[in-house]
């Protein structure tokens, strides 16, 4: 991608005016409250940190408010992935003021693979990760202005993608994230321990990411309105997670910790265990990961979650008498039953 400096667009029709033109309302269906107001998409790409020259895929671009700021600010490419095909002639008209700068994708971003339209000259380049300066010098920014409802599966998609280096996170750059949620969403990402919203998704983004609420929009910045704060979130990969542990590992120990916010721990996480072994199991967990049975989930650090991870993965993984187990099992109708990750079929054991 060649040099491109800060611009102005040449005289184009505002996202506003495009709405307006191509008898656009904006529908339920697609979840679609826009951000119009030149100042507020201003605010929101302001967010997103240095992005010149930086080559820049939008989820749901809309009428293209933020996609015409993201020029203004100096992006060099835009890739924009919209699942609802009217907006495309307005989207037509931004790209031809760009010089085709801006790519169109007509698709669903929960089942698009985004790293088939980054270029091959980014792709090519291969990043260092592990270096200081990987996420300020990465070449590609994730953004976006979306649904309410696909925030959390997008983002649990990509931290996926990141826990395992793959997608787009595979060419070797810690690509920041930066999109728009409720706020109170936003705040159970970023909550440190003991805070009243730090839940399942505290720890498990902030075991991969450096999280941030880097501006709140009141609902009434969006056309039409919605009726909760907006806040505009940035995630950035870390060099390392700070536990090395998998991802379903992690989730399914948060999962069952937090079930029962306000409840001790060694009751919640008794529940990963099958009934027949789950005192011992949750006593060894317990006692191998140093905490007392009585702890208070909301207490712990995103560290001793990625521990209680890590050795819950080892005790499930464990060659088991298992006879002990089945022993009850086989004499009943049921044909398979679980223990712990593993399904054990009653036929497979001789
Ligand atoms: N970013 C624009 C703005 O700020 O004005 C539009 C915001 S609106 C909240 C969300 C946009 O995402 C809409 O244009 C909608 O059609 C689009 N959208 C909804 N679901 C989508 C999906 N699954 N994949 C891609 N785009 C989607």
């Amino acid at each position: 991608m060649g040099y491109i400096s800060k611009m102005m667009l040449p005289p184009t029709p505002s996202a506003a005016d495009l709405l307006r033109t191509y008898k656009l309302p904006a529908l339920r269906r697609f979840a679609q409250n826009f951000l119009l107001d030149p100042r507020a998409t201003s605010k929101f790409v302001a967010c997103t940190g240095n992005i010149e020259n930086k080559f820049v895929i939008e989820v749901g671009p809309g009428p293209g408010g933020i996609t015409r700021q993201l020029f203004e600010h100096g992006a060099a490419q835009v890739a924009a992935i919209e699942k609802d095909i009217r907006l495309f002639p307005a989207l037509q008209t931004l790209s031809n003021a760009v010089d085709s700068r801006l790519r169109l994708y007509l698709g669903d971003i929960l089942d698009f693979d985004i790293e088939s339209v980054i270029p091959d000259d980014i792709t090519g380049q291969h990043g260092s990760w592990e270096s200081d300066e990987s996420s300020s010098t990465s070449p590609i920014h994730l953004v976006g202005n979306l649904p309410f409802n696909i925030a959390i599966p997008l983002l649990i998609r990509w931290l996926k993608q990141v826990s395992t280096r793959s997608g787009p996170f595979s060419f070797g750059y810690r690509i920041p994230i930066t999109i728009c949620m409720q706020e109170a969403v936003a705040g159970r990402i970023v909550s440190d321990a003991l805070m009243g919203q730090r839940g399942r998704l505290s720890i498990i983004f902030q075991n991969w990411f450096d999280c941030h609420v880097k501006h709140v929009f009141s609902g009434r910045a969006f056309v039409p309105a919605v009726n909760v704060n907006v806040a505009v979130i940035q995630l950035i990969p870390l060099k390392r997670p700070l536990v090395e542990v998998n991802y379903d590992l992690l989730d399914k120990v948060t999962r069952a910790a937090f079930r029962l916010r306000n409840k001790k721990i060694g009751n919640t996480l008794a529940s990963l265990f099958h009934e027949e072994t789950r005192d011992e199991d949750t006593r060894e967990l317990l006692h191998r990961a140093h905490l007392k049975s009585d702890t208070m989930c909301l207490t712990l650090t995103v560290e001793e979650f990625g521990h209680l991870a890590q050795i819950y993965g080892d005790i499930i993984s464990r060659p088991r008498p298992i006879h002990e187990q089945l022993d009850q099992k086989m004499n009943t109708k049921e044909l398979t039953f679980e223990l712990g990750e593993t399904y054990i079929r009653p036929e497979s054991i001789k």
